[in-house]
């Protein structure tokens, strides 16, 4: 059995043009190389972007407990236009490997299986090692919680899991993520009483209500923070008034606005206290409103425990860097992982979803030893 490299890995999955849910055959491909490595595969279906099923990939070796697993996506963004390269060409050059997932998150996962796969080799450890790949992380996220409920019915027990995601910030290994803030989406509509402009008294401007609510919710401070998150954030993302006349007063206006929010808070209790904010103005200005909040994830972590400290054991040795653990960062697929203890850890996030999206060559042999030796450490 020979070492798969990192570097071809990352290669040949970059080539499968995995966009909006396509799988491409990468999944095919992927459970090959681990069926050979000795890990029982399962393709699990969940809802596409189309009219076909995302393809979504459970493959574990060893059958024991500790049960430690890693989880990726090989979906990646569009954004393909303008680069020097083909975007699934995989062109190594300068010690960059350039394609759209050399980042996020198709490297990752590369180093991943080329740790596993030396690991195995050179290890007879007590325990199982596993694998999660959804196909639509990027898009619509149906993938990991339908994996995990696979999971959970057929009693599944995972001790640990690692998130691949591109965590390290200006070098290899400086951030561990151990949780992530929340994300909340908001449409609101302020209703008032259309009418000419030069009538005053006459109409109900929804503009100006809007104006003061937005300065209101822009003004309150929603809590001061914790050790690990920063005081959750509201902001503004669209406004819309639907009026093509001068001289009328519309009958309704809107906001847009995402919240990103700490542990402080649930979405429920977040809703409900921007719900009292709005109302008290809304009243005052004998408008009416509306509101619809879509949630994309609570806020999350894991309380640092003696894994995350051992991953940053591992981290100084091998990069002599001191991790900063911290819940930077958008949303990602460890929202659907409930209590399972984690963390993220992987390559470089400094051209993700851009342009010439690229990893340094030596960053990936970096990210692979690391894995190794948490491995090593893990089942020791
Ligand atoms: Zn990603």
């Amino acid at each position: 059995m020979k070492n798969f490299d990192e570097i071809k890995l990352a290669k040949e999955l970059i080539r499968f043009p995995t966009i909006m849910t396509e799988d491409r055959g990468i999944m095919k491909f992927l459970s090959k190389k681990l069926s050979s490595m000795g890990f029982k595969c399962k393709i699990i279906k969940s809802k596409g972007l189309n009219s076909k099923p995302a393809l979504n990939l459970f493959a574990k070796f060893g059958n024991s407990r500790p049960h430690i697993s890693f989880l990726g996506h090989t979906d990646v963004v569009l954004n393909l236009e303008n680069w020097s390269f083909s975007p699934f060409k995989s062109v190594i050059k300068k010690g960059y490997l350039y394609g759209r997932g050399a980042q996020d998150m198709k490297g990752g996962i590369a180093c991943w299986i080329s740790a596993v796969r030396k690991f195995i080799k050179s290890d007879n450890f007590k325990g199982s090692i596993s694998i999660i790949i959804a196909a639509d992380e990027e898009t619509t996220g149906y993938g990991t919680p339908t994996v995990i409920n696979y999971l959970r019915k057929r009693k599944e027990k995972i001790d640990f899991i690692i998130v691949g995601e591109p965590s390290s910030n200006k070098k290899i290994g400086d951030e561990i993520r151990i949780g992530r803030r929340g994300s909340m989406n908001a449409i609101l509509t302020v209703i008032g009483k259309s009418g000419h402009t030069a009538f005053h008294g006459s109409y109900i401007n929804p503009c100006t209500t809007l104006a003061r609510i937005i300065a209101k919710l822009k003004n309150t401070r929603l809590d001061s923070g914790t050790k690990y998150m920063p005081p959750s954030h509201l902001e503004i993302s669209k406004m819309n008034v639907d009026n093509l006349s001068e001289n009328v007063v519309p009958q309704s206006a809107e906001a847009y606005f995402n919240v990103r929010f700490n542990l402080k808070h649930k979405s429920s209790s977040l809703k409900k206290k921007l719900n009292r904010i709005i109302s008290t103005v809304v009243k005052k200005d004998k408008c009416k409103f509306k509101i619809d909040y879509r949630v994309s994830g609570e806020a999350f972590y894991t309380k640092p425990n003696k894994e995350i400290y051992m991953v940053k054991k591992v981290i100084k040795k091998i990069t002599n860097t001191s991790a900063k653990l911290n819940c930077r960062g958008g949303t990602s697929d460890s929202r659907f992982l409930g209590s399972i203890p984690r963390l993220e850890l992987g390559l470089r996030n400094n051209t993700i979803h851009m342009v010439d999206e690229r990893t340094s060559v030596s960053d990936m042999k970096k990210l692979s030893k690391i894995y190794y030796s948490i491995l090593d450490n893990y089942f020791a």
